[in-house]
């Protein structure tokens, strides 16, 4: 699951014996790739839209193993651009039923996190690593050069989702001494995770940082996203599929 359409492009590219089923407003690709059975699916931007996606997966389409790719902005200290995290668990930075249930507590859930899948990560981590070994190779030079790129970092951590696209240094500045383990934030991943818990789906994510949060965030996000980002998706997704 995508939720920007640079990045499902890119997958669509890899996956064979593709058909596609129209839900609604969403396209699903059902194909192969290494071997395995996708279904390669736009989330749509915000948590609703990737909680509904994330649903009809499980319903309609029966998957056993979910795995989000996308960018986030970075947050923690040294979670530059171009680096890339590989989520440990989640948390909906936007969500206060206080005093009724503690600040970030998910009603009825009795919790704030959601964990991903150890194996899922796992494979995730050791398909990102290996990408990110050769940026060159894959980027090339100039990409490289115009995104001050020079050796983008694996980080394993928290990453926190909202429904806001956070763009300033205040707002940033805020969410780091509100939650300061986060890595980065975005706007889809958590309600995935809180799915995924509901059914019992393994569930991992990986996102490329594609700005710092800050009152800098929109810049070159489309240029980043078409050069960076979508290159990186489908090489780590393939790279772990490979593993799986
Ligand atoms: N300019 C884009 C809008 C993207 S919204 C467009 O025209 O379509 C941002 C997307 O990237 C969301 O899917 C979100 O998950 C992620 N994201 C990247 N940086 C973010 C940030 N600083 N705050 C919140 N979400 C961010």
């Amino acid at each position: 699951m995508s939720a920007m359409e640079g990045e499902l492009r890119a997958i669509l590219q890899q996956l064979t014996h593709q058909e596609k089923v129209t839900v609604g407003p969403r396209d699903f690709w059902l194909g192969h790739w290494h071997g395995q059975h996708v279904v390669a699916v736009l989330s749509r931007i915000g948590k609703v839209a990737a909680a509904t996606t994330a649903t009809a997966l499980v319903e309609r389409f029966g998957v056993s193993e979910m795995v989000f790719t996308g960018v986030a902005g970075g947050l923690g200290v040294g979670v530059t651009v171009g680096d890339v995290v590989v989520a440990s668990r989640f948390l909906q930075h936007d969500l206060d039923a206080s005093p009724l249930f503690p600040r970030y507590e998910v009603p009825l859930y009795g919790r704030s996190h959601f964990d991903t899948d150890a194996r899922l990560v796992s494979a995730l981590a050791q398909a990102t690593q290996s990408v990110l070994a050769d940026p060159l190779g894959l980027l090339g030079a100039q990409t490289l050069r115009e995104f001050s790129l020079v050796a983008p970092r694996l980080h394993h951590g928290l990453i926190i989702s909202g429904d806001r696209f956070v763009a300033s240094t205040g707002e940033s500045a805020a969410l780091q001494r509100a939650l300061p383990d986060a890595l980065a934030v975005e706007m889809e991943g958590a309600a995935v995770a809180q799915v995924c818990h509901d059914y019992g789906i393994p569930f991992a994510a990986v996102r490329t940082i594609s700005d710092r949060a800050d009152d800098g965030a929109h810049h070159d996000f489309n240029r980043f996203m078409a050069s960076v980002a979508s290159r990186y998706s489908a090489a780590i997704i393939s790279e772990m599929l490979r593993r799986l």
